[in-house]
């Protein structure tokens, strides 16, 4: 090691050819890479002895915030959390058990990391068992987060991939591709902080940190019992921990859940020149308008390459007609996520007041991670506000938006669409019916026909965006009444809450 440093003097002092130069860079590296190796293996030593032990079993509680589908953008939801661990560190496998207890009830989710597989059910992923070594990777890597050895472990697994950022501070990038950082104490050699790099689908580079804030001895390992977890702008999750007699059992197996459905798009003709763009992969549904020279488009669902296929599908639809406006109702991800091409294209963003500096976060996010159209070639984001109500356009084609706020009984703001002479309105997530006999309304349909009469709109026919799998394709005003009616009738009124 020391060697390699007095070889990268010497060359710098002598004048280096360019092969020389090349040669001392890689001596450097080499030394770097064998440095890290060393502080590593300090560290793991002063963590305690994993050779020849068998599984520890710990448990963490604590409180989850994440970013929810809530009134205002970057609201935080709260929940209780609890996770529980059972890592074997000689046998290099895991078990893990989580539940997030919040308003709308708890949610649990299982993870076992073996020899060549992993196992997870949760709520969002349903049962599944993962054998891409990507999953591997990501599920073997996360497990280890809670007792860092095992963490310390997997990353001299492979020793030529670690570099030396600074004294205390080891990175690498893992087998699937992500990019890690171990920040070891001077003095104690234990982690304090570990780090990895993610990509957020809305808003881009994700450097997630976990600190270590105090540990405990437990059967000869150094074990965490209070961690920090960090993501975007605000912490996720802070737990304490304990040991625990009862190992994690996994229990019965459900096997892999079906693929999902491929991205595709449907368009419909709904009117002149007014056409639905449905997303059946997601549930959803976006709108567009195209006028003699241009296009509006309605709503952006959830990613770049879902906002790319959508406009793929207007270009298709009006043959490449410039993008003029996208609106965008609330800033929930099903909404906004895939803003960021239309950006690309110099698409002006229509939305409410509040939602500005939101939208201009998402289009100004770095994307270096998963590099989309906009990361690739930035644009300036220009966001037109619509204080309580904008006409877009002139004559039989002009859209009226409307803020129905605190009527939408789900975001702060909210925007409708009326197409005058179509007698249309396309709204998001306030209203829909399943086949067959008529349903009461939920609060926020409540609200919606509040909205429209208060506003005096003529409206026939209504189209919603969210959820269309197993909907009525479209509500007529009389429908919409008839469901308030019902919801009138009924006492005490339904306040099952809804979660999107
Ligand atoms: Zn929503």
């Amino acid at each position: 090691m020391a060697i390699s440093i007095l070889a990268l003097a010497f060359f710098g002092c002598a004048g280096q050819s360019p092969s020389n130069a090349h040669e001392a860079r890689h001596v450097a590296s080499e030394g770097l890479a064998e440095r890290a190796r060393t502080l590593l293996a300090e560290s793991l030593r002063a963590h305690g002895v994993i050779d020849g032990r068998g599984p520890i079993s710990i448990r963490c509680e604590g409180n989850h915030q994440e970013l929810g589908h809530l009134a205002r953008p970057r609201e935080l939801s709260e929940s209780r959390v609890t996770r529980s661990a059972t890592v074997d560190l000689a046998r290099r496998e895991a078990r893990g058990v989580w539940s997030l207890a919040h308003d709308d009830g708890v949610s649990t989710g299982k993870i076992a990391v073996e020899q060549n597989s992993v196992y997870w059910s949760n709520p969002d992923e349903s049962e599944a068992r993962r054998d891409t070594s990507e999953a591997q990777t990501r599920a073997r890597f996360g497990l280890a987060e809670l007792v860092p050895s095992a963490l310390l472990a997997l990353a001299l697994e492979n020793p030529s991939a670690l570099h030396l950022d600074d004294a205390q501070t080891v990175s690498f990038v893992d087998p699937s591709g992500m990019r890690r950082w171990i920040h070891v104490d001077a003095k104690t050699r234990l982690v304090t902080r570990v780090e990895r790099l993610e990509s957020d689908s809305v808003l881009g580079d994700d450097r997630q940190s976990t600190d270590y804030l105090a540990w405990a001895a437990i059967d000869g390992l150094v074990v965490p019992t209070r961690m920090r977890h960090r993501r975007l702008w605000y912490v996720e999750e802070e737990v304490t921990c304990a040991k625990t007699a009862s190992a994690v059992v996994i229990g019965e197996r459900l096997p892999a859940a079906p693929g999902k459905e491929p991205p595709h798009v449907t368009v419909a003709r709904v009117g002149e020149g007014l056409y639905t763009a449905r997303l059946d992969h997601l549930n959803n549904r976006t709108m567009f308008l195209e006028r003699a020279d241009d296009v509006i488009a309605f709503e952006a669902p959830l990613d770049s390459a879902t906002g790319e296929l959508v406009i793929a599908a207007i270009d298709r639809t009006t043959g490449g007609k410039p993008i003029r406006w996208l609106v965008l109702s609330h800033h929930h991800p099903d909404y906004v996520g895939g803003l960021r091409p239309f950006v690309a294209r110099g698409t002006h963003i229509v939305t409410t007041p509040g939602n500005v500096d939101y939208i201009r976060q998402i289009a100004e996010a770095p994307h270096t991670v998963e590099p989309d159209q906009l990361a690739r070639a930035p644009k300036p984001v220009v966001v037109e506000a619509v204080h309580a109500k904008r006409v877009l356009g002139e004559g039989a084609t002009a859209v009226t938006l409307y803020d129905i706020g605190v009527f939408s009984s789900h975001t702060d703001e909210y925007l409708i669409y009326h197409f005058m002479r179509e007698r249309i309105l396309f709204v998001g997530d306030m209203v829909s019916l399943r086949p067959g006999p008529i349903t009461a309304a939920r609060p926020r349909a409540v609200g919606l026909l509040n909205a429209l009469e208060s506003l005096h709109l003529d409206v026939e026919r209504i189209y919603q965006s969210w959820p269309v799998r197993d909907r009525v394709d479209v509500l007529t005003i009389a429908t919409l009444r008839r469901m308030v009616e019902l919801c009138r009738e009924q006492t005490p009124p339904p306040m099952t809450p809804q979660t999107r």
